[in-house]
């Protein structure tokens, strides 16, 4: 569970400290990292976990029976331990992979293919991720099962009634994010899990962009599966997990085949391993997930309440300031929000600002941020997306905000 209530006094510029990549500078500027979103930025604590356990503890997991083995297999499963802790979820319910890509592909062939038939539908939002699209149509393709798109509101915010109407009993499987990475919109997931849930509908809620930046406690969300990502969370790129019902993991076949997931292989017959270690075939992400458990010591500490009213308190002055730039039109005015702001000016293309402001040390993402559909929906090609986090400060948004100007003038 979390500590603190978003009422510690923290000193957030010794915070942006802690981030050795945050000092540099890009182009003989003092760097502006406004790409959070897309991944975050690491902590000494975690580069310095992922470091000592090369140099002093690496060997592989679960396989050997010498000390540094029995060490690798112990730091291994204290980082799931310390995930489960971080979300409320029992341990061996979760299942460590590459991150959210792996995770809703893993519900999507070991789940859904097997069960869903001509007939059924899978229920997804206009505001979906492409890793939470792509394989329910995969999926589809090969069960007969239909998708069915639920739409938004003008503020880029979810049409919950259409939603819950668009529940219909030929939907076996909803999928869902929970905070989306191009509009900032916050889902009420439980809210809208519990509604499928009375419909006899499984949930998959997709947390990449939730995990770093509020508490989540998927117990009370009460889905089915809840996917994240560690390299959002100040970890170490490919970690993550899927959170599963344990009833869900005992009942999947395995999706990977290999070392690891067996208890027994005959050439007439596997006997597989229990779940979780049923799906984590082969060699893992040690190194990485030691580095994700440093990662969750790290926000723990910090405490997720503090991070969430942090952020709140960035993106309030960002947004305030932007909407004083003539012409610059914020995609995605929802009252609940995380801070992610993608945003258009008029006259310019994204790319053209983001390759500009990236001159003036600023990092911001432009494109279609792995959200054709959503991006369809808004009628634009491309946004330009500024996605922030704890580690950044009022004064970088200043400097953001100069910058801007400067480009806009520019381009203008
Ligand atoms: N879903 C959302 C909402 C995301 O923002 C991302 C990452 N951009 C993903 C899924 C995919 O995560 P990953 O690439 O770490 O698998």
């Amino acid at each position: 569970m979390h500590a603190g209530e978003g009422d510690r006094p923290i000193d957030w510029a010794a915070v942006r400290g802690d981030f050795p990549l945050l000092q540099r500078q890009v182009h003989g500027k003092p760097l502006v990292y406004f790409d959070s979103a897309n991944t975050g930025q690491k902590p000494e604590a975690v580069i310095a976990a992922t470091d000592d356990f090369y140099r002093q503890h690496n060997a592989n997991v679960s396989r050997a029976v010498h000390a540094l083995g029995a060490e690798a297999t112990e730091a291994y499963e204290s980082a799931r331990g310390k995930l489960a802790r971080f979300f409320n979820v029992r341990p061996d319910e979760l299942v460590l992979c590459s991150g959210t890509t792996f995770a809703i592909n893993l519900v999507a062939y070991s789940w859904a293919l097997p069960r869903l038939q001509p007939g059924d539908a899978i229920l997804l939002t206009r505001m979906e991720h492409h890793a939470n699209i792509v394989p329910w149509q995969l999926v589809a393709q090969r069960t007969g099962a239909v998708l069915k798109v639920a739409e938004l509101l003008p503020d880029g915010s979810l049409d919950l009634d259409g939603l819950h109407a668009a529940m219909t009993p030929e939907v076996k499987l909803l999928a869902v994010t929970h905070v989306s990475n191009v509009l900032g919109t916050i889902n009420p997931v439980a809210a809208i899990c519990r509604e499928a849930a009375r419909r006899g509908i499984v949930s998959v809620v997709d947390g990449s962009q939730a995990a770093p930046h509020m508490a989540v406690d998927i117990a009370a969300i009460g889905c089915d599966f809840y996917a994240f990502t560690g390299h959002k969370m100040v970890g170490p790129t490919g970690t993550g997990a899927l959170w599963a019902r344990r009833a869900h993991l005992e009942a999947m076949p395995p999706f990977l085949g290999g070392g690891e997931m067996i208890k027994e292989v005959r050439f007439d017959g596997t006997v597989f391993n229990d779940a979780p270690h049923k799906f984590e075939a082969g060699t893992p992400n040690i190194a990485g997930f030691v580095g994700l458990g440093a990662a969750v010591d790290y926000l723990d500490a910090l405490g997720m309440p503090n991070i969430a009213a942090r952020e709140r308190e960035l993106l309030a002055h960002a947004t305030e300031e932007l909407g004083k730039i003539d012409g610059l039109r914020i995609h995605g005015t929802a009252r609940d929000k995380a801070a992610v702001i993608s945003f258009a000016i008029d006259g310019t293309h994204s790319h053209d600002l983001a390759t500009l402001l990236d001159l003036e040390g600023v990092a911001v993402r432009s494109g279609q941020h792995c959200a054709h559909p959503l991006l369809q929906w808004l009628g634009v090609g491309t946004t330009c997306r500024a996605s922030l986090a704890f580690y950044n400060t009022h004064a970088e948004i200043e400097a953001f905000l100069v910058a801007l100007r400067k480009v806009r003038n520019l381009l203008g």
